[in-house]
């Protein structure tokens, strides 16, 4: 029997490494120009972590974590998201301590126990910001711009932003109570995970996925009608920026988030191209989880972009890795007179390609051509013979004749 990997856990091939690695490097660049610093924290922590962060009644905790006792006996889980252990991290080290606001990143592996489908795996990868310290609008603003300016640079297109404001702790209090006497009402009306939901994390079923729940919940009471005037105000500032900003948004008065943890503005960038699983980004602020977590009382927002979601998305762009040289040498002599030139071009940063395997010269230029090559050269028997080799331009054809003393700086001025 064949041995193949967990269901839901991907393998990434080599003709797929490009394009995380487009992705990666972007996101990279856009953090470094808003000052963001990076952090990599373990994908292991202990399950307190997550039950008292995410809160226990939600679907991640209640049903998708992989938790586990390990040999002392201690209960650890596989961080189903990053920032309940970013912000363990930060309180764990005293960050803010040394500065009063941290804006901070990370990229890597998340796991839940999810029905793998389309844009649904059980490793998936997220891309991580968190800035903490401050509750300012315009905090919120740079979250959502950077996450808006990396789908950008990416060159995707059919993208929304939906934004809403879940409330201060203190007039959602009176929006749940009244949210709550509206679900009593329709209770035989909803799924069973909802009826569940409307005693224990009533918000959560404007969450559902189910059509007919859905329906029901648009005569729901909104939040939004239940805003106190800090909260409007914090909104409405939120709001006027984008406009400045000019990224386009819609107002969603359903959007909630699964985790406890959320208040004020939250928001989702969606893809038009993405069938049932549309929503690449995801965030907002959370101003009690460092509290929560035993860290200072300090507020923070934060975001998460699904990578795999995202390559979904941008695999019309996908390419295998370009090659500036493939060296087609013919016969045991030749293929050994390239070696120090290649040393040389490698070193430069030139991506360049030997064929492995010492073949005809027709078969070399063969897999050139399906390398995509931008440039070949040819050095056979004749061409050793007069100390020199051709230079041959894959794109419009051209071949030059270049001499063993000029060949390096031929070819780094030409492909370099
Ligand atoms: P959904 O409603 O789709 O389950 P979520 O609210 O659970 O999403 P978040 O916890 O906000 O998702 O995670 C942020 C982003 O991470 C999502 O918008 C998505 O792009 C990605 N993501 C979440 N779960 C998965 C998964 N199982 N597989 C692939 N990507 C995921
Ligand atoms: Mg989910």
């Amino acid at each position: 029997m064949s041995i193949r990997a967990v269901r839901g856990f991907k393998d990434v091939l080599p003709d797929e490494i490009e394009l995380w690695h487009r992705v990666e490097s972007i996101a990279r660049s856009v953090f470094k120009s808003f000052a963001l610093e990076e952090m990599r924290i373990p994908l292991l922590e202990k399950t307190e972590i997550f039950t008292r962060s995410i809160g226990e009644f939600t679907d991640i905790v209640e049903k998708e974590m992989y938790t586990f006792t390990d040999r002392s006996g201690d209960s650890l889980t596989l961080r189903p998201e990053a920032t309940a252990g970013l912000v363990r991290a930060v309180s764990e080290h005293k960050l803010l301590a040394r500065s009063s606001i941290l804006k901070l990143f990370t990229i890597g592996p998340m796991f839940r126990h999810e029905r793998p489908q389309k844009g649904r795996l059980r490793q998936f990868h997220q891309i991580n910001v968190e800035v903490m310290g401050t509750k300012t609008p315009p905090s919120d603003v740079e979250v959502i711009w950077m996450a808006w300016e990396i789908l950008e640079r990416l060159g995707l297109r059919g993208l929304s932003l939906e934004i809403n404001s879940l409330g201060c702790p203190a007039c959602r209090a009176i929006y749940r109570n009244d949210l709550k006497k509206y679900l009593d009402g329709i209770f035989q009306d909803l799924c069973r995970d909802c009826q569940r939901r409307s005693k224990l994390n009533p918000l959560r079923v404007f969450d559902c996925k189910n059509e007919a729940c859905r329906k029901i919940m648009a005569n729901a009471p909104l939040n939004r009608e239940y805003l106190c005037t800090e909260c409007v105000n914090h909104l409405e500032k939120v709001l006027s920026f984008l406009k400045t900003l000019k990224i386009p948004f819609v107002i969603n008065p359903y959007l909630v988030r699964g985790l406890d943890y959320y208040v004020m503005t939250t928001f989702e960038m969606v893809s038009s191209d993405l069938g049932a699983q549309s929503t690449v980004a995801a965030g907002g602020r959370y101003d009690g989880l460092l509290k929560a977590l035993g860290g200072p009382d300090l507020p923070g927002v934060g975001m998460a972009i699904g990578i795999d979601r995202l390559l979904l998305l941008l695999e019309k762009y996908k390419e295998g890795p370009s090659i500036d040289l493939f060296i087609a040498a013919l016969g045991t002599k030749a293929r050994e007179e390239v070696l120090p030139w290649m040393k040389h071009w490698r070193r430069q940063g030139l991506t360049v390609q030997m064929s492995y395997e010492d073949r005809g010269l027709k078969a070399q230029m063969k897999q050139a051509g399906r390398a995509g090559a931008s440039y070949v050269l040819i050095l056979g028997e004749e061409e050793l013979h007069k100390k020199q080799v051709v230079l041959r331009n894959m794109i419009n054809h051209d071949q030059h004749e270049i001499t063993f003393d000029d060949v390096i700086s031929a070819v780094d001025s030409l492909v370099g």
